[in-house]
């Protein structure tokens, strides 16, 4: 008799198992997207999305069209708990739905409190379509009054939103003053080159750069530092880092130090074998990976391969986290800074590679007709 398998969050450790769910479905089995929007976007983007270099259609897919143009079920909701005692996921709405096997990729979210009392005209960097409305937002703005942006967080994620609001806001009417609060250092877990590069790439974009400080409270418009002065803000980005979602500690399962859900090499729960999971949301056993995309999308093919394994009780392919990934920096003037090993390199030819490694993701996964989809622009504005 078939299964049922479901899947939580459409996030991008998912998509192989999204396009290919019609082969879960042919062998039989029920199949399920649980997820809050029909739409995920692609995080690499996002700087870009809030730049102008790309249009929300360019950097989303459509994960409701996915699954249900292969046979599966889509369910708008939120998963709130797991009970793995009787196989069944609690969502927002009340409703209850068991499962054969569930898989996770619900992703990670920007840690608000303490750091943020008020939460007007303050935009935590994911989930990434905020990037979007910001841009919205500060054009609307700008055209009647200067503004003061501030950027806090100096990690790769603050960096690129630094780098692009410069790009979207230095030719108009009014200035942007554009602060970057970046904590203890800019950049501190990458080479020395690659921090002077950013840095200098920064300044020259008359972007405020401020290390050695921290930001303690963000309130009404206010950010106090830990130097204890005040700098005031119109618009504040949170880029502070990451947590993975509370699903899992809030269900009592096993979890890493960061929360996530605790999997053995099989992307498989320590303790519940019908239990899988992939991307921000899990904590690899025994080397916990950095919450990057790029493990996320290498994960793909063995977490649908495990998840089909499961259903079909053949054996699980173990995942190898691979080689150190390469990181590139959007910095908004069509130049990208890539790092790699000891390996730096600056310029235009980093930030097109940047851009065809980004837009052959989308072309892989973008199989609903998403770019045939009218923009956002309307609706948001
Ligand atoms: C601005 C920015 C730029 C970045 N750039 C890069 C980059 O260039 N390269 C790189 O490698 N990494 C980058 N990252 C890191 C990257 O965002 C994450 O590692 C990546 O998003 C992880 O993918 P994911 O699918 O696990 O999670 P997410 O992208 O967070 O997706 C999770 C999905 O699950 C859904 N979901 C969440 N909770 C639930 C729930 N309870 N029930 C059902 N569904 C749920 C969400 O709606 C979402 O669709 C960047 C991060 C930011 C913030």
């Amino acid at each position: 008799m078939g299964k049922h398998l479901i899947l939580v969050g459409g996030g991008h450790a998912h998509m192989t198992s999204l396009v290919n769910i019609n082969q879960v479905t042919a062998r039989g089995h029920k199949a399920t997207l649980v997820s809050p929007s029909p739409y995920h976007y692609y995080s690499g983007m996002g700087p870009g999305m809030l730049g102008g270099f790309y249009d929300p259609t360019q950097a989303r897919f459509h994960v409701r069209k996915v699954a249900e143009e292969r046979g599966a079920e889509y369910i708008q909701d939120t998963a709130i708990r797991i009970n793995p005692f009787n196989k069944t996921i609690l969502l927002k709405s009340g409703r209850s739905i068991s499962y054969d096997v569930a898989s996770f990729n619900t992703g990670s979210e920007v840690q608000m409190a303490p750091l943020v009392s008020s939460t007007d005209t303050v935009i935590p960097v994911k989930p990434v379509l905020n990037l979007y409305k910001a841009r919205v937002s500060l054009l609307r703005e700008i055209k009647n009054r200067p503004l003061e942006i501030i950027v806090i967080g100096g990690g790769p994620a603050g960096v690129e939103i630094a780098a692009n609001l410069w790009r979207l806001l230095s030719n108009e009417p009014h200035q942007a003053t554009i602060t970057l609060v970046a904590g203890s250092e800019l950049l501190r877990h990458t080479p020395q080159r690659v921090r002077v590069l950013a840095l200098r790439s920064l300044l020259k974009k008359n972007i405020r750069v401020l290390t050695g400080v921290r930001a303690e409270h963000v309130e009404n418009g206010s950010i106090t530092l830990s130097n204890s002065s005040c700098i005031n803000y119109d618009f504040a980005f949170i880029a502070t880092g990451i947590k993975p979602s509370a699903l899992f500690s809030d269900s009592s399962l096993p979890t890493g130090a960061d929360g996530g859900m605790l999997v053995n090499s099989f992307l498989q729960s320590t303790k519940y074998p019908e239990l899988f999971g992939g991307g921000d949301c899990i904590s690899f056993k025994g080397s916990p990976l950095a919450k990057v995309g790029v493990y996320a999308v290498r994960q793909n093919p063995v977490l649908f391969h495990n998840l089909v394994a499961m259903l079909e009780e053949t054996p699980l392919l173990s995942f190898e986290p691979g080689p150190p990934y390469m990181l590139i920096l959007n910095m908004g003037d069509t130049r990208g800074i890539l790092w790699k090993w000891s390996l730096t390199v600056n310029g235009k030819l980093s930030f097109l590679l940047k851009d065809f490694i980004d837009r052959r993701f989308m072309k892989k996964f973008q199989v609903s007709g998403e770019l045939d989809e009218p923009s956002l622009v309307k609706l948001l504005e």
